[in-house]
């Protein structure tokens, strides 16, 4: 969930609880106005002068009643201008509530006769009022006769205000208890509608907070199951790592595994470490690994290309470089592209492999080359030096046989060791020299003039007879060689030119051995090099 989530479920569980607030505040104020009405109608109701109305309308009868006897005492004149002004002025007094009363708006139907009444006893008193006066007596017995004469009459629409009022006053009590029984209607309605709304939402609240607690004993059941399942995979895997550790670091073969961008190590041997003196993984190169820049990037050129490197030879560890057999595959840890290298030294089997290519190559008696190690090299000596004079010497010791025959197998074999290395020594240093037969030699020597090549053989042959061998400081033997020599012609094979050269050594015997003989080149047919 979002942070904008979270906060609009947040907001999502609060409005019940605001709503609960708003309407338990609604129904306070409800109950609180439905009290202080309560209070202003009972304020009302305690109140002396309501609906007085009746009794008013009773007392104004009576003051008519009245002001029509003084008025007759005034007449008699038992009394005086004072007692009718004072009785005038109780009556305009009793009549005076009447002229801003509403009570009559409350009748069933509209009674204008009463407020004609009204007005015409108004009109009258304040007439009589007017003319009244407290020292003029005959004045008040005028008046009292104008009185004597209207007043009868107004007695019985008093008698009728009565009645109004009290129709009136009964209209406006039944109204005011309608009004007040609608309000309490309402106020009811109201109140049970707003104690419904709070039980509802308390009830929603209720169920929310049950769910919430229900969610949240599951959420944490649920995190509760998550972490021991994490714990245990966390062991498992801890567990399969230390099990392929173990199996990487115990194999002969040396693992790097490194991100295809070569910024992270997986995994390196510590051997590669020791051997590129890098002292944590991070710091690792893979470039420092090799001592050939070249196979570094031959090898990152084929992994990138999504190739597999199978066993490819290269040296590793610039420092003490050594021969390793290198193989290494593209693939994916974690969605990341990656490369696995792996190596072996093959140190051993590079020496092993020397050894044996040197026992192929050497003479196991005298260890110049054997034959087929001299024709290997001389083939490729004829390939590289195409255009240079080529020659060779075909040498063979004369009656080595009594040797053998005279001092025995061994001491023949070391006049053969001696001489190969009185010819090793008297040959220039680019010369190829081999031991091809028994007591049989041969010499590719490039470069030299037939000339020069003919001067050497007939030296090499004076100094073999010239000088005695001692073998064992005991035995000194006289050898002799008979040489045939020959050099090669633009269309000779090495075939073609050794032929010559065994036609040479074979005249040479022939002649009497202990000489050389020169065969030169002569054109051939169109050869093939593959003779060879
Ligand atoms: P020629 O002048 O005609 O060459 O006479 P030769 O006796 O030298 O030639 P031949 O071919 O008759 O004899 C070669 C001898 O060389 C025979 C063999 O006993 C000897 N020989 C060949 N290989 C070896 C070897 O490795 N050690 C020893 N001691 N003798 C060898
Ligand atoms: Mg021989
Ligand atoms: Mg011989």
């Amino acid at each position: 969930m979002s942070g904008s989530d979270a906060i609009g479920a947040g907001k999502g569980r609060r409005w019940p609880v605001m709503l609960l607030i708003a309407l338990a505040g609604t129904m306070i104020v409800a109950a609180l106005a439905g009290l202080k009405l309560i209070s202003e109608k009972g304020d009302d109701y305690a109140s002396p002068g309501l609906h007085t109305e009746v009794w008013q309308s009773y007392q104004l009868r009576s003051e008519i009643q009245r002001l029509l006897d003084t008025a007759h005492a005034v007449e008699e004149g038992q009394t005086g201008a004072a007692a009718l002004i004072l009785r005038l002025g109780v009556m305009r007094n009793t009549l005076d509530p009447f002229r801003h009363s509403r009570v009559f708006d409350y009748l069933p139907q509209p009674r204008p006769e009463v407020h004609r009444t009204i007005a015409h006893l108004d009109s009258l008193s304040a007439g009589w009022m007017q003319r009244l006066d407290w020292h003029d007596q005959a004045g008040a017995r005028r008046v009292a006769a104008d009185m004597l004469a209207e007043l009868p009459r107004q007695l019985r629409p008093a008698h009728e205000l009565i009645v109004v009022s009290n129709i009136a006053v009964a209209a406006q009590l039944d109204w005011e208890r309608q009004s007040l029984q609608r309000t309490f209607h309402w106020l009811t309605v109201t109140l049970v509608l707003l104690a419904c709304g709070c039980l509802i939402l308390a009830l929603r609240i209720l169920s929310s907070q049950r769910r919430s607690r229900h969610l949240a004993e599951e959420l944490q059941a649920l995190n509760s199951s998550l972490e021991r399942r994490v714990r245990s995979r966390t062991r498992l895997l801890h567990e399969r790592e230390a099990l392929l550790r173990t199996i990487l670091d115990s194999t002969p073969s040396d693992v790097t595994l490194i991100s295809a961008d070569q910024r992270r190590i997986f995994y390196i041997s510590e051997d590669l470490l020791t051997q590129t003196d890098t002292r944590r993984a991070e710091e690792f190169h893979l470039e420092t690994l090799f001592e050939n820049g070249d196979d570094y990037r031959q090898l990152v050129a084929r992994l990138s290309r999504g190739e597999t490197v199978h066993q490819l030879e290269v040296r590793l560890a610039p420092r003490a470089p050594y021969w390793a057999l290198l193989s290494a595959r593209p693939l994916h840890i974690h969605a990341q592209s990656a490369w696995l290298i792996w190596s072996l030294d093959i140190t051993r089997r590079k020496a092993m492999e020397h050894k044996l290519h040197q026992l192929a190559s050497t003479d196991a008696l005298t260890g110049l080359h054997n034959r087929r190690a001299l024709w290997r090299a001389a083939v490729k000596r004829l390939r590289r030096d195409r255009n240079a004079p080529l020659s060779v010497l075909l040498i063979d010791i004369d009656h080595f046989k009594r040797i053998n025959d005279e001092y025995g197998h061994p001491v023949g074999d070391q006049a053969l060791c001696a001489l190969a290395r009185q010819l090793d020594e008297l040959m220039q240093e680019d010369a190829l020299l081999g031991r091809i037969g028994g007591e049989e030699f041969a010499v590719v020597l490039s470069g030299m003039s037939p000339e020069a090549v003919a001067l050497m053989a007939e030296r090499l042959r004076a100094a073999v007879a010239d000088t005695p061998l001692v073998v064992n400081d005991a035995v000194t033997l006289s050898m002799t060689l008979s040489i045939g020599l020959t050099q090669r012609h633009e269309n000779d094979s090495l075939k073609s030119l050794m032929m010559r050269a065994d036609r040479a050594l074979y005249r040479a015997k022939a002649e009497g051995r202990n000489r050389c003989c020169h065969l030169p080149a002569v054109a051939l047919a169109p050869p093939a090099l593959d003779e060879a």
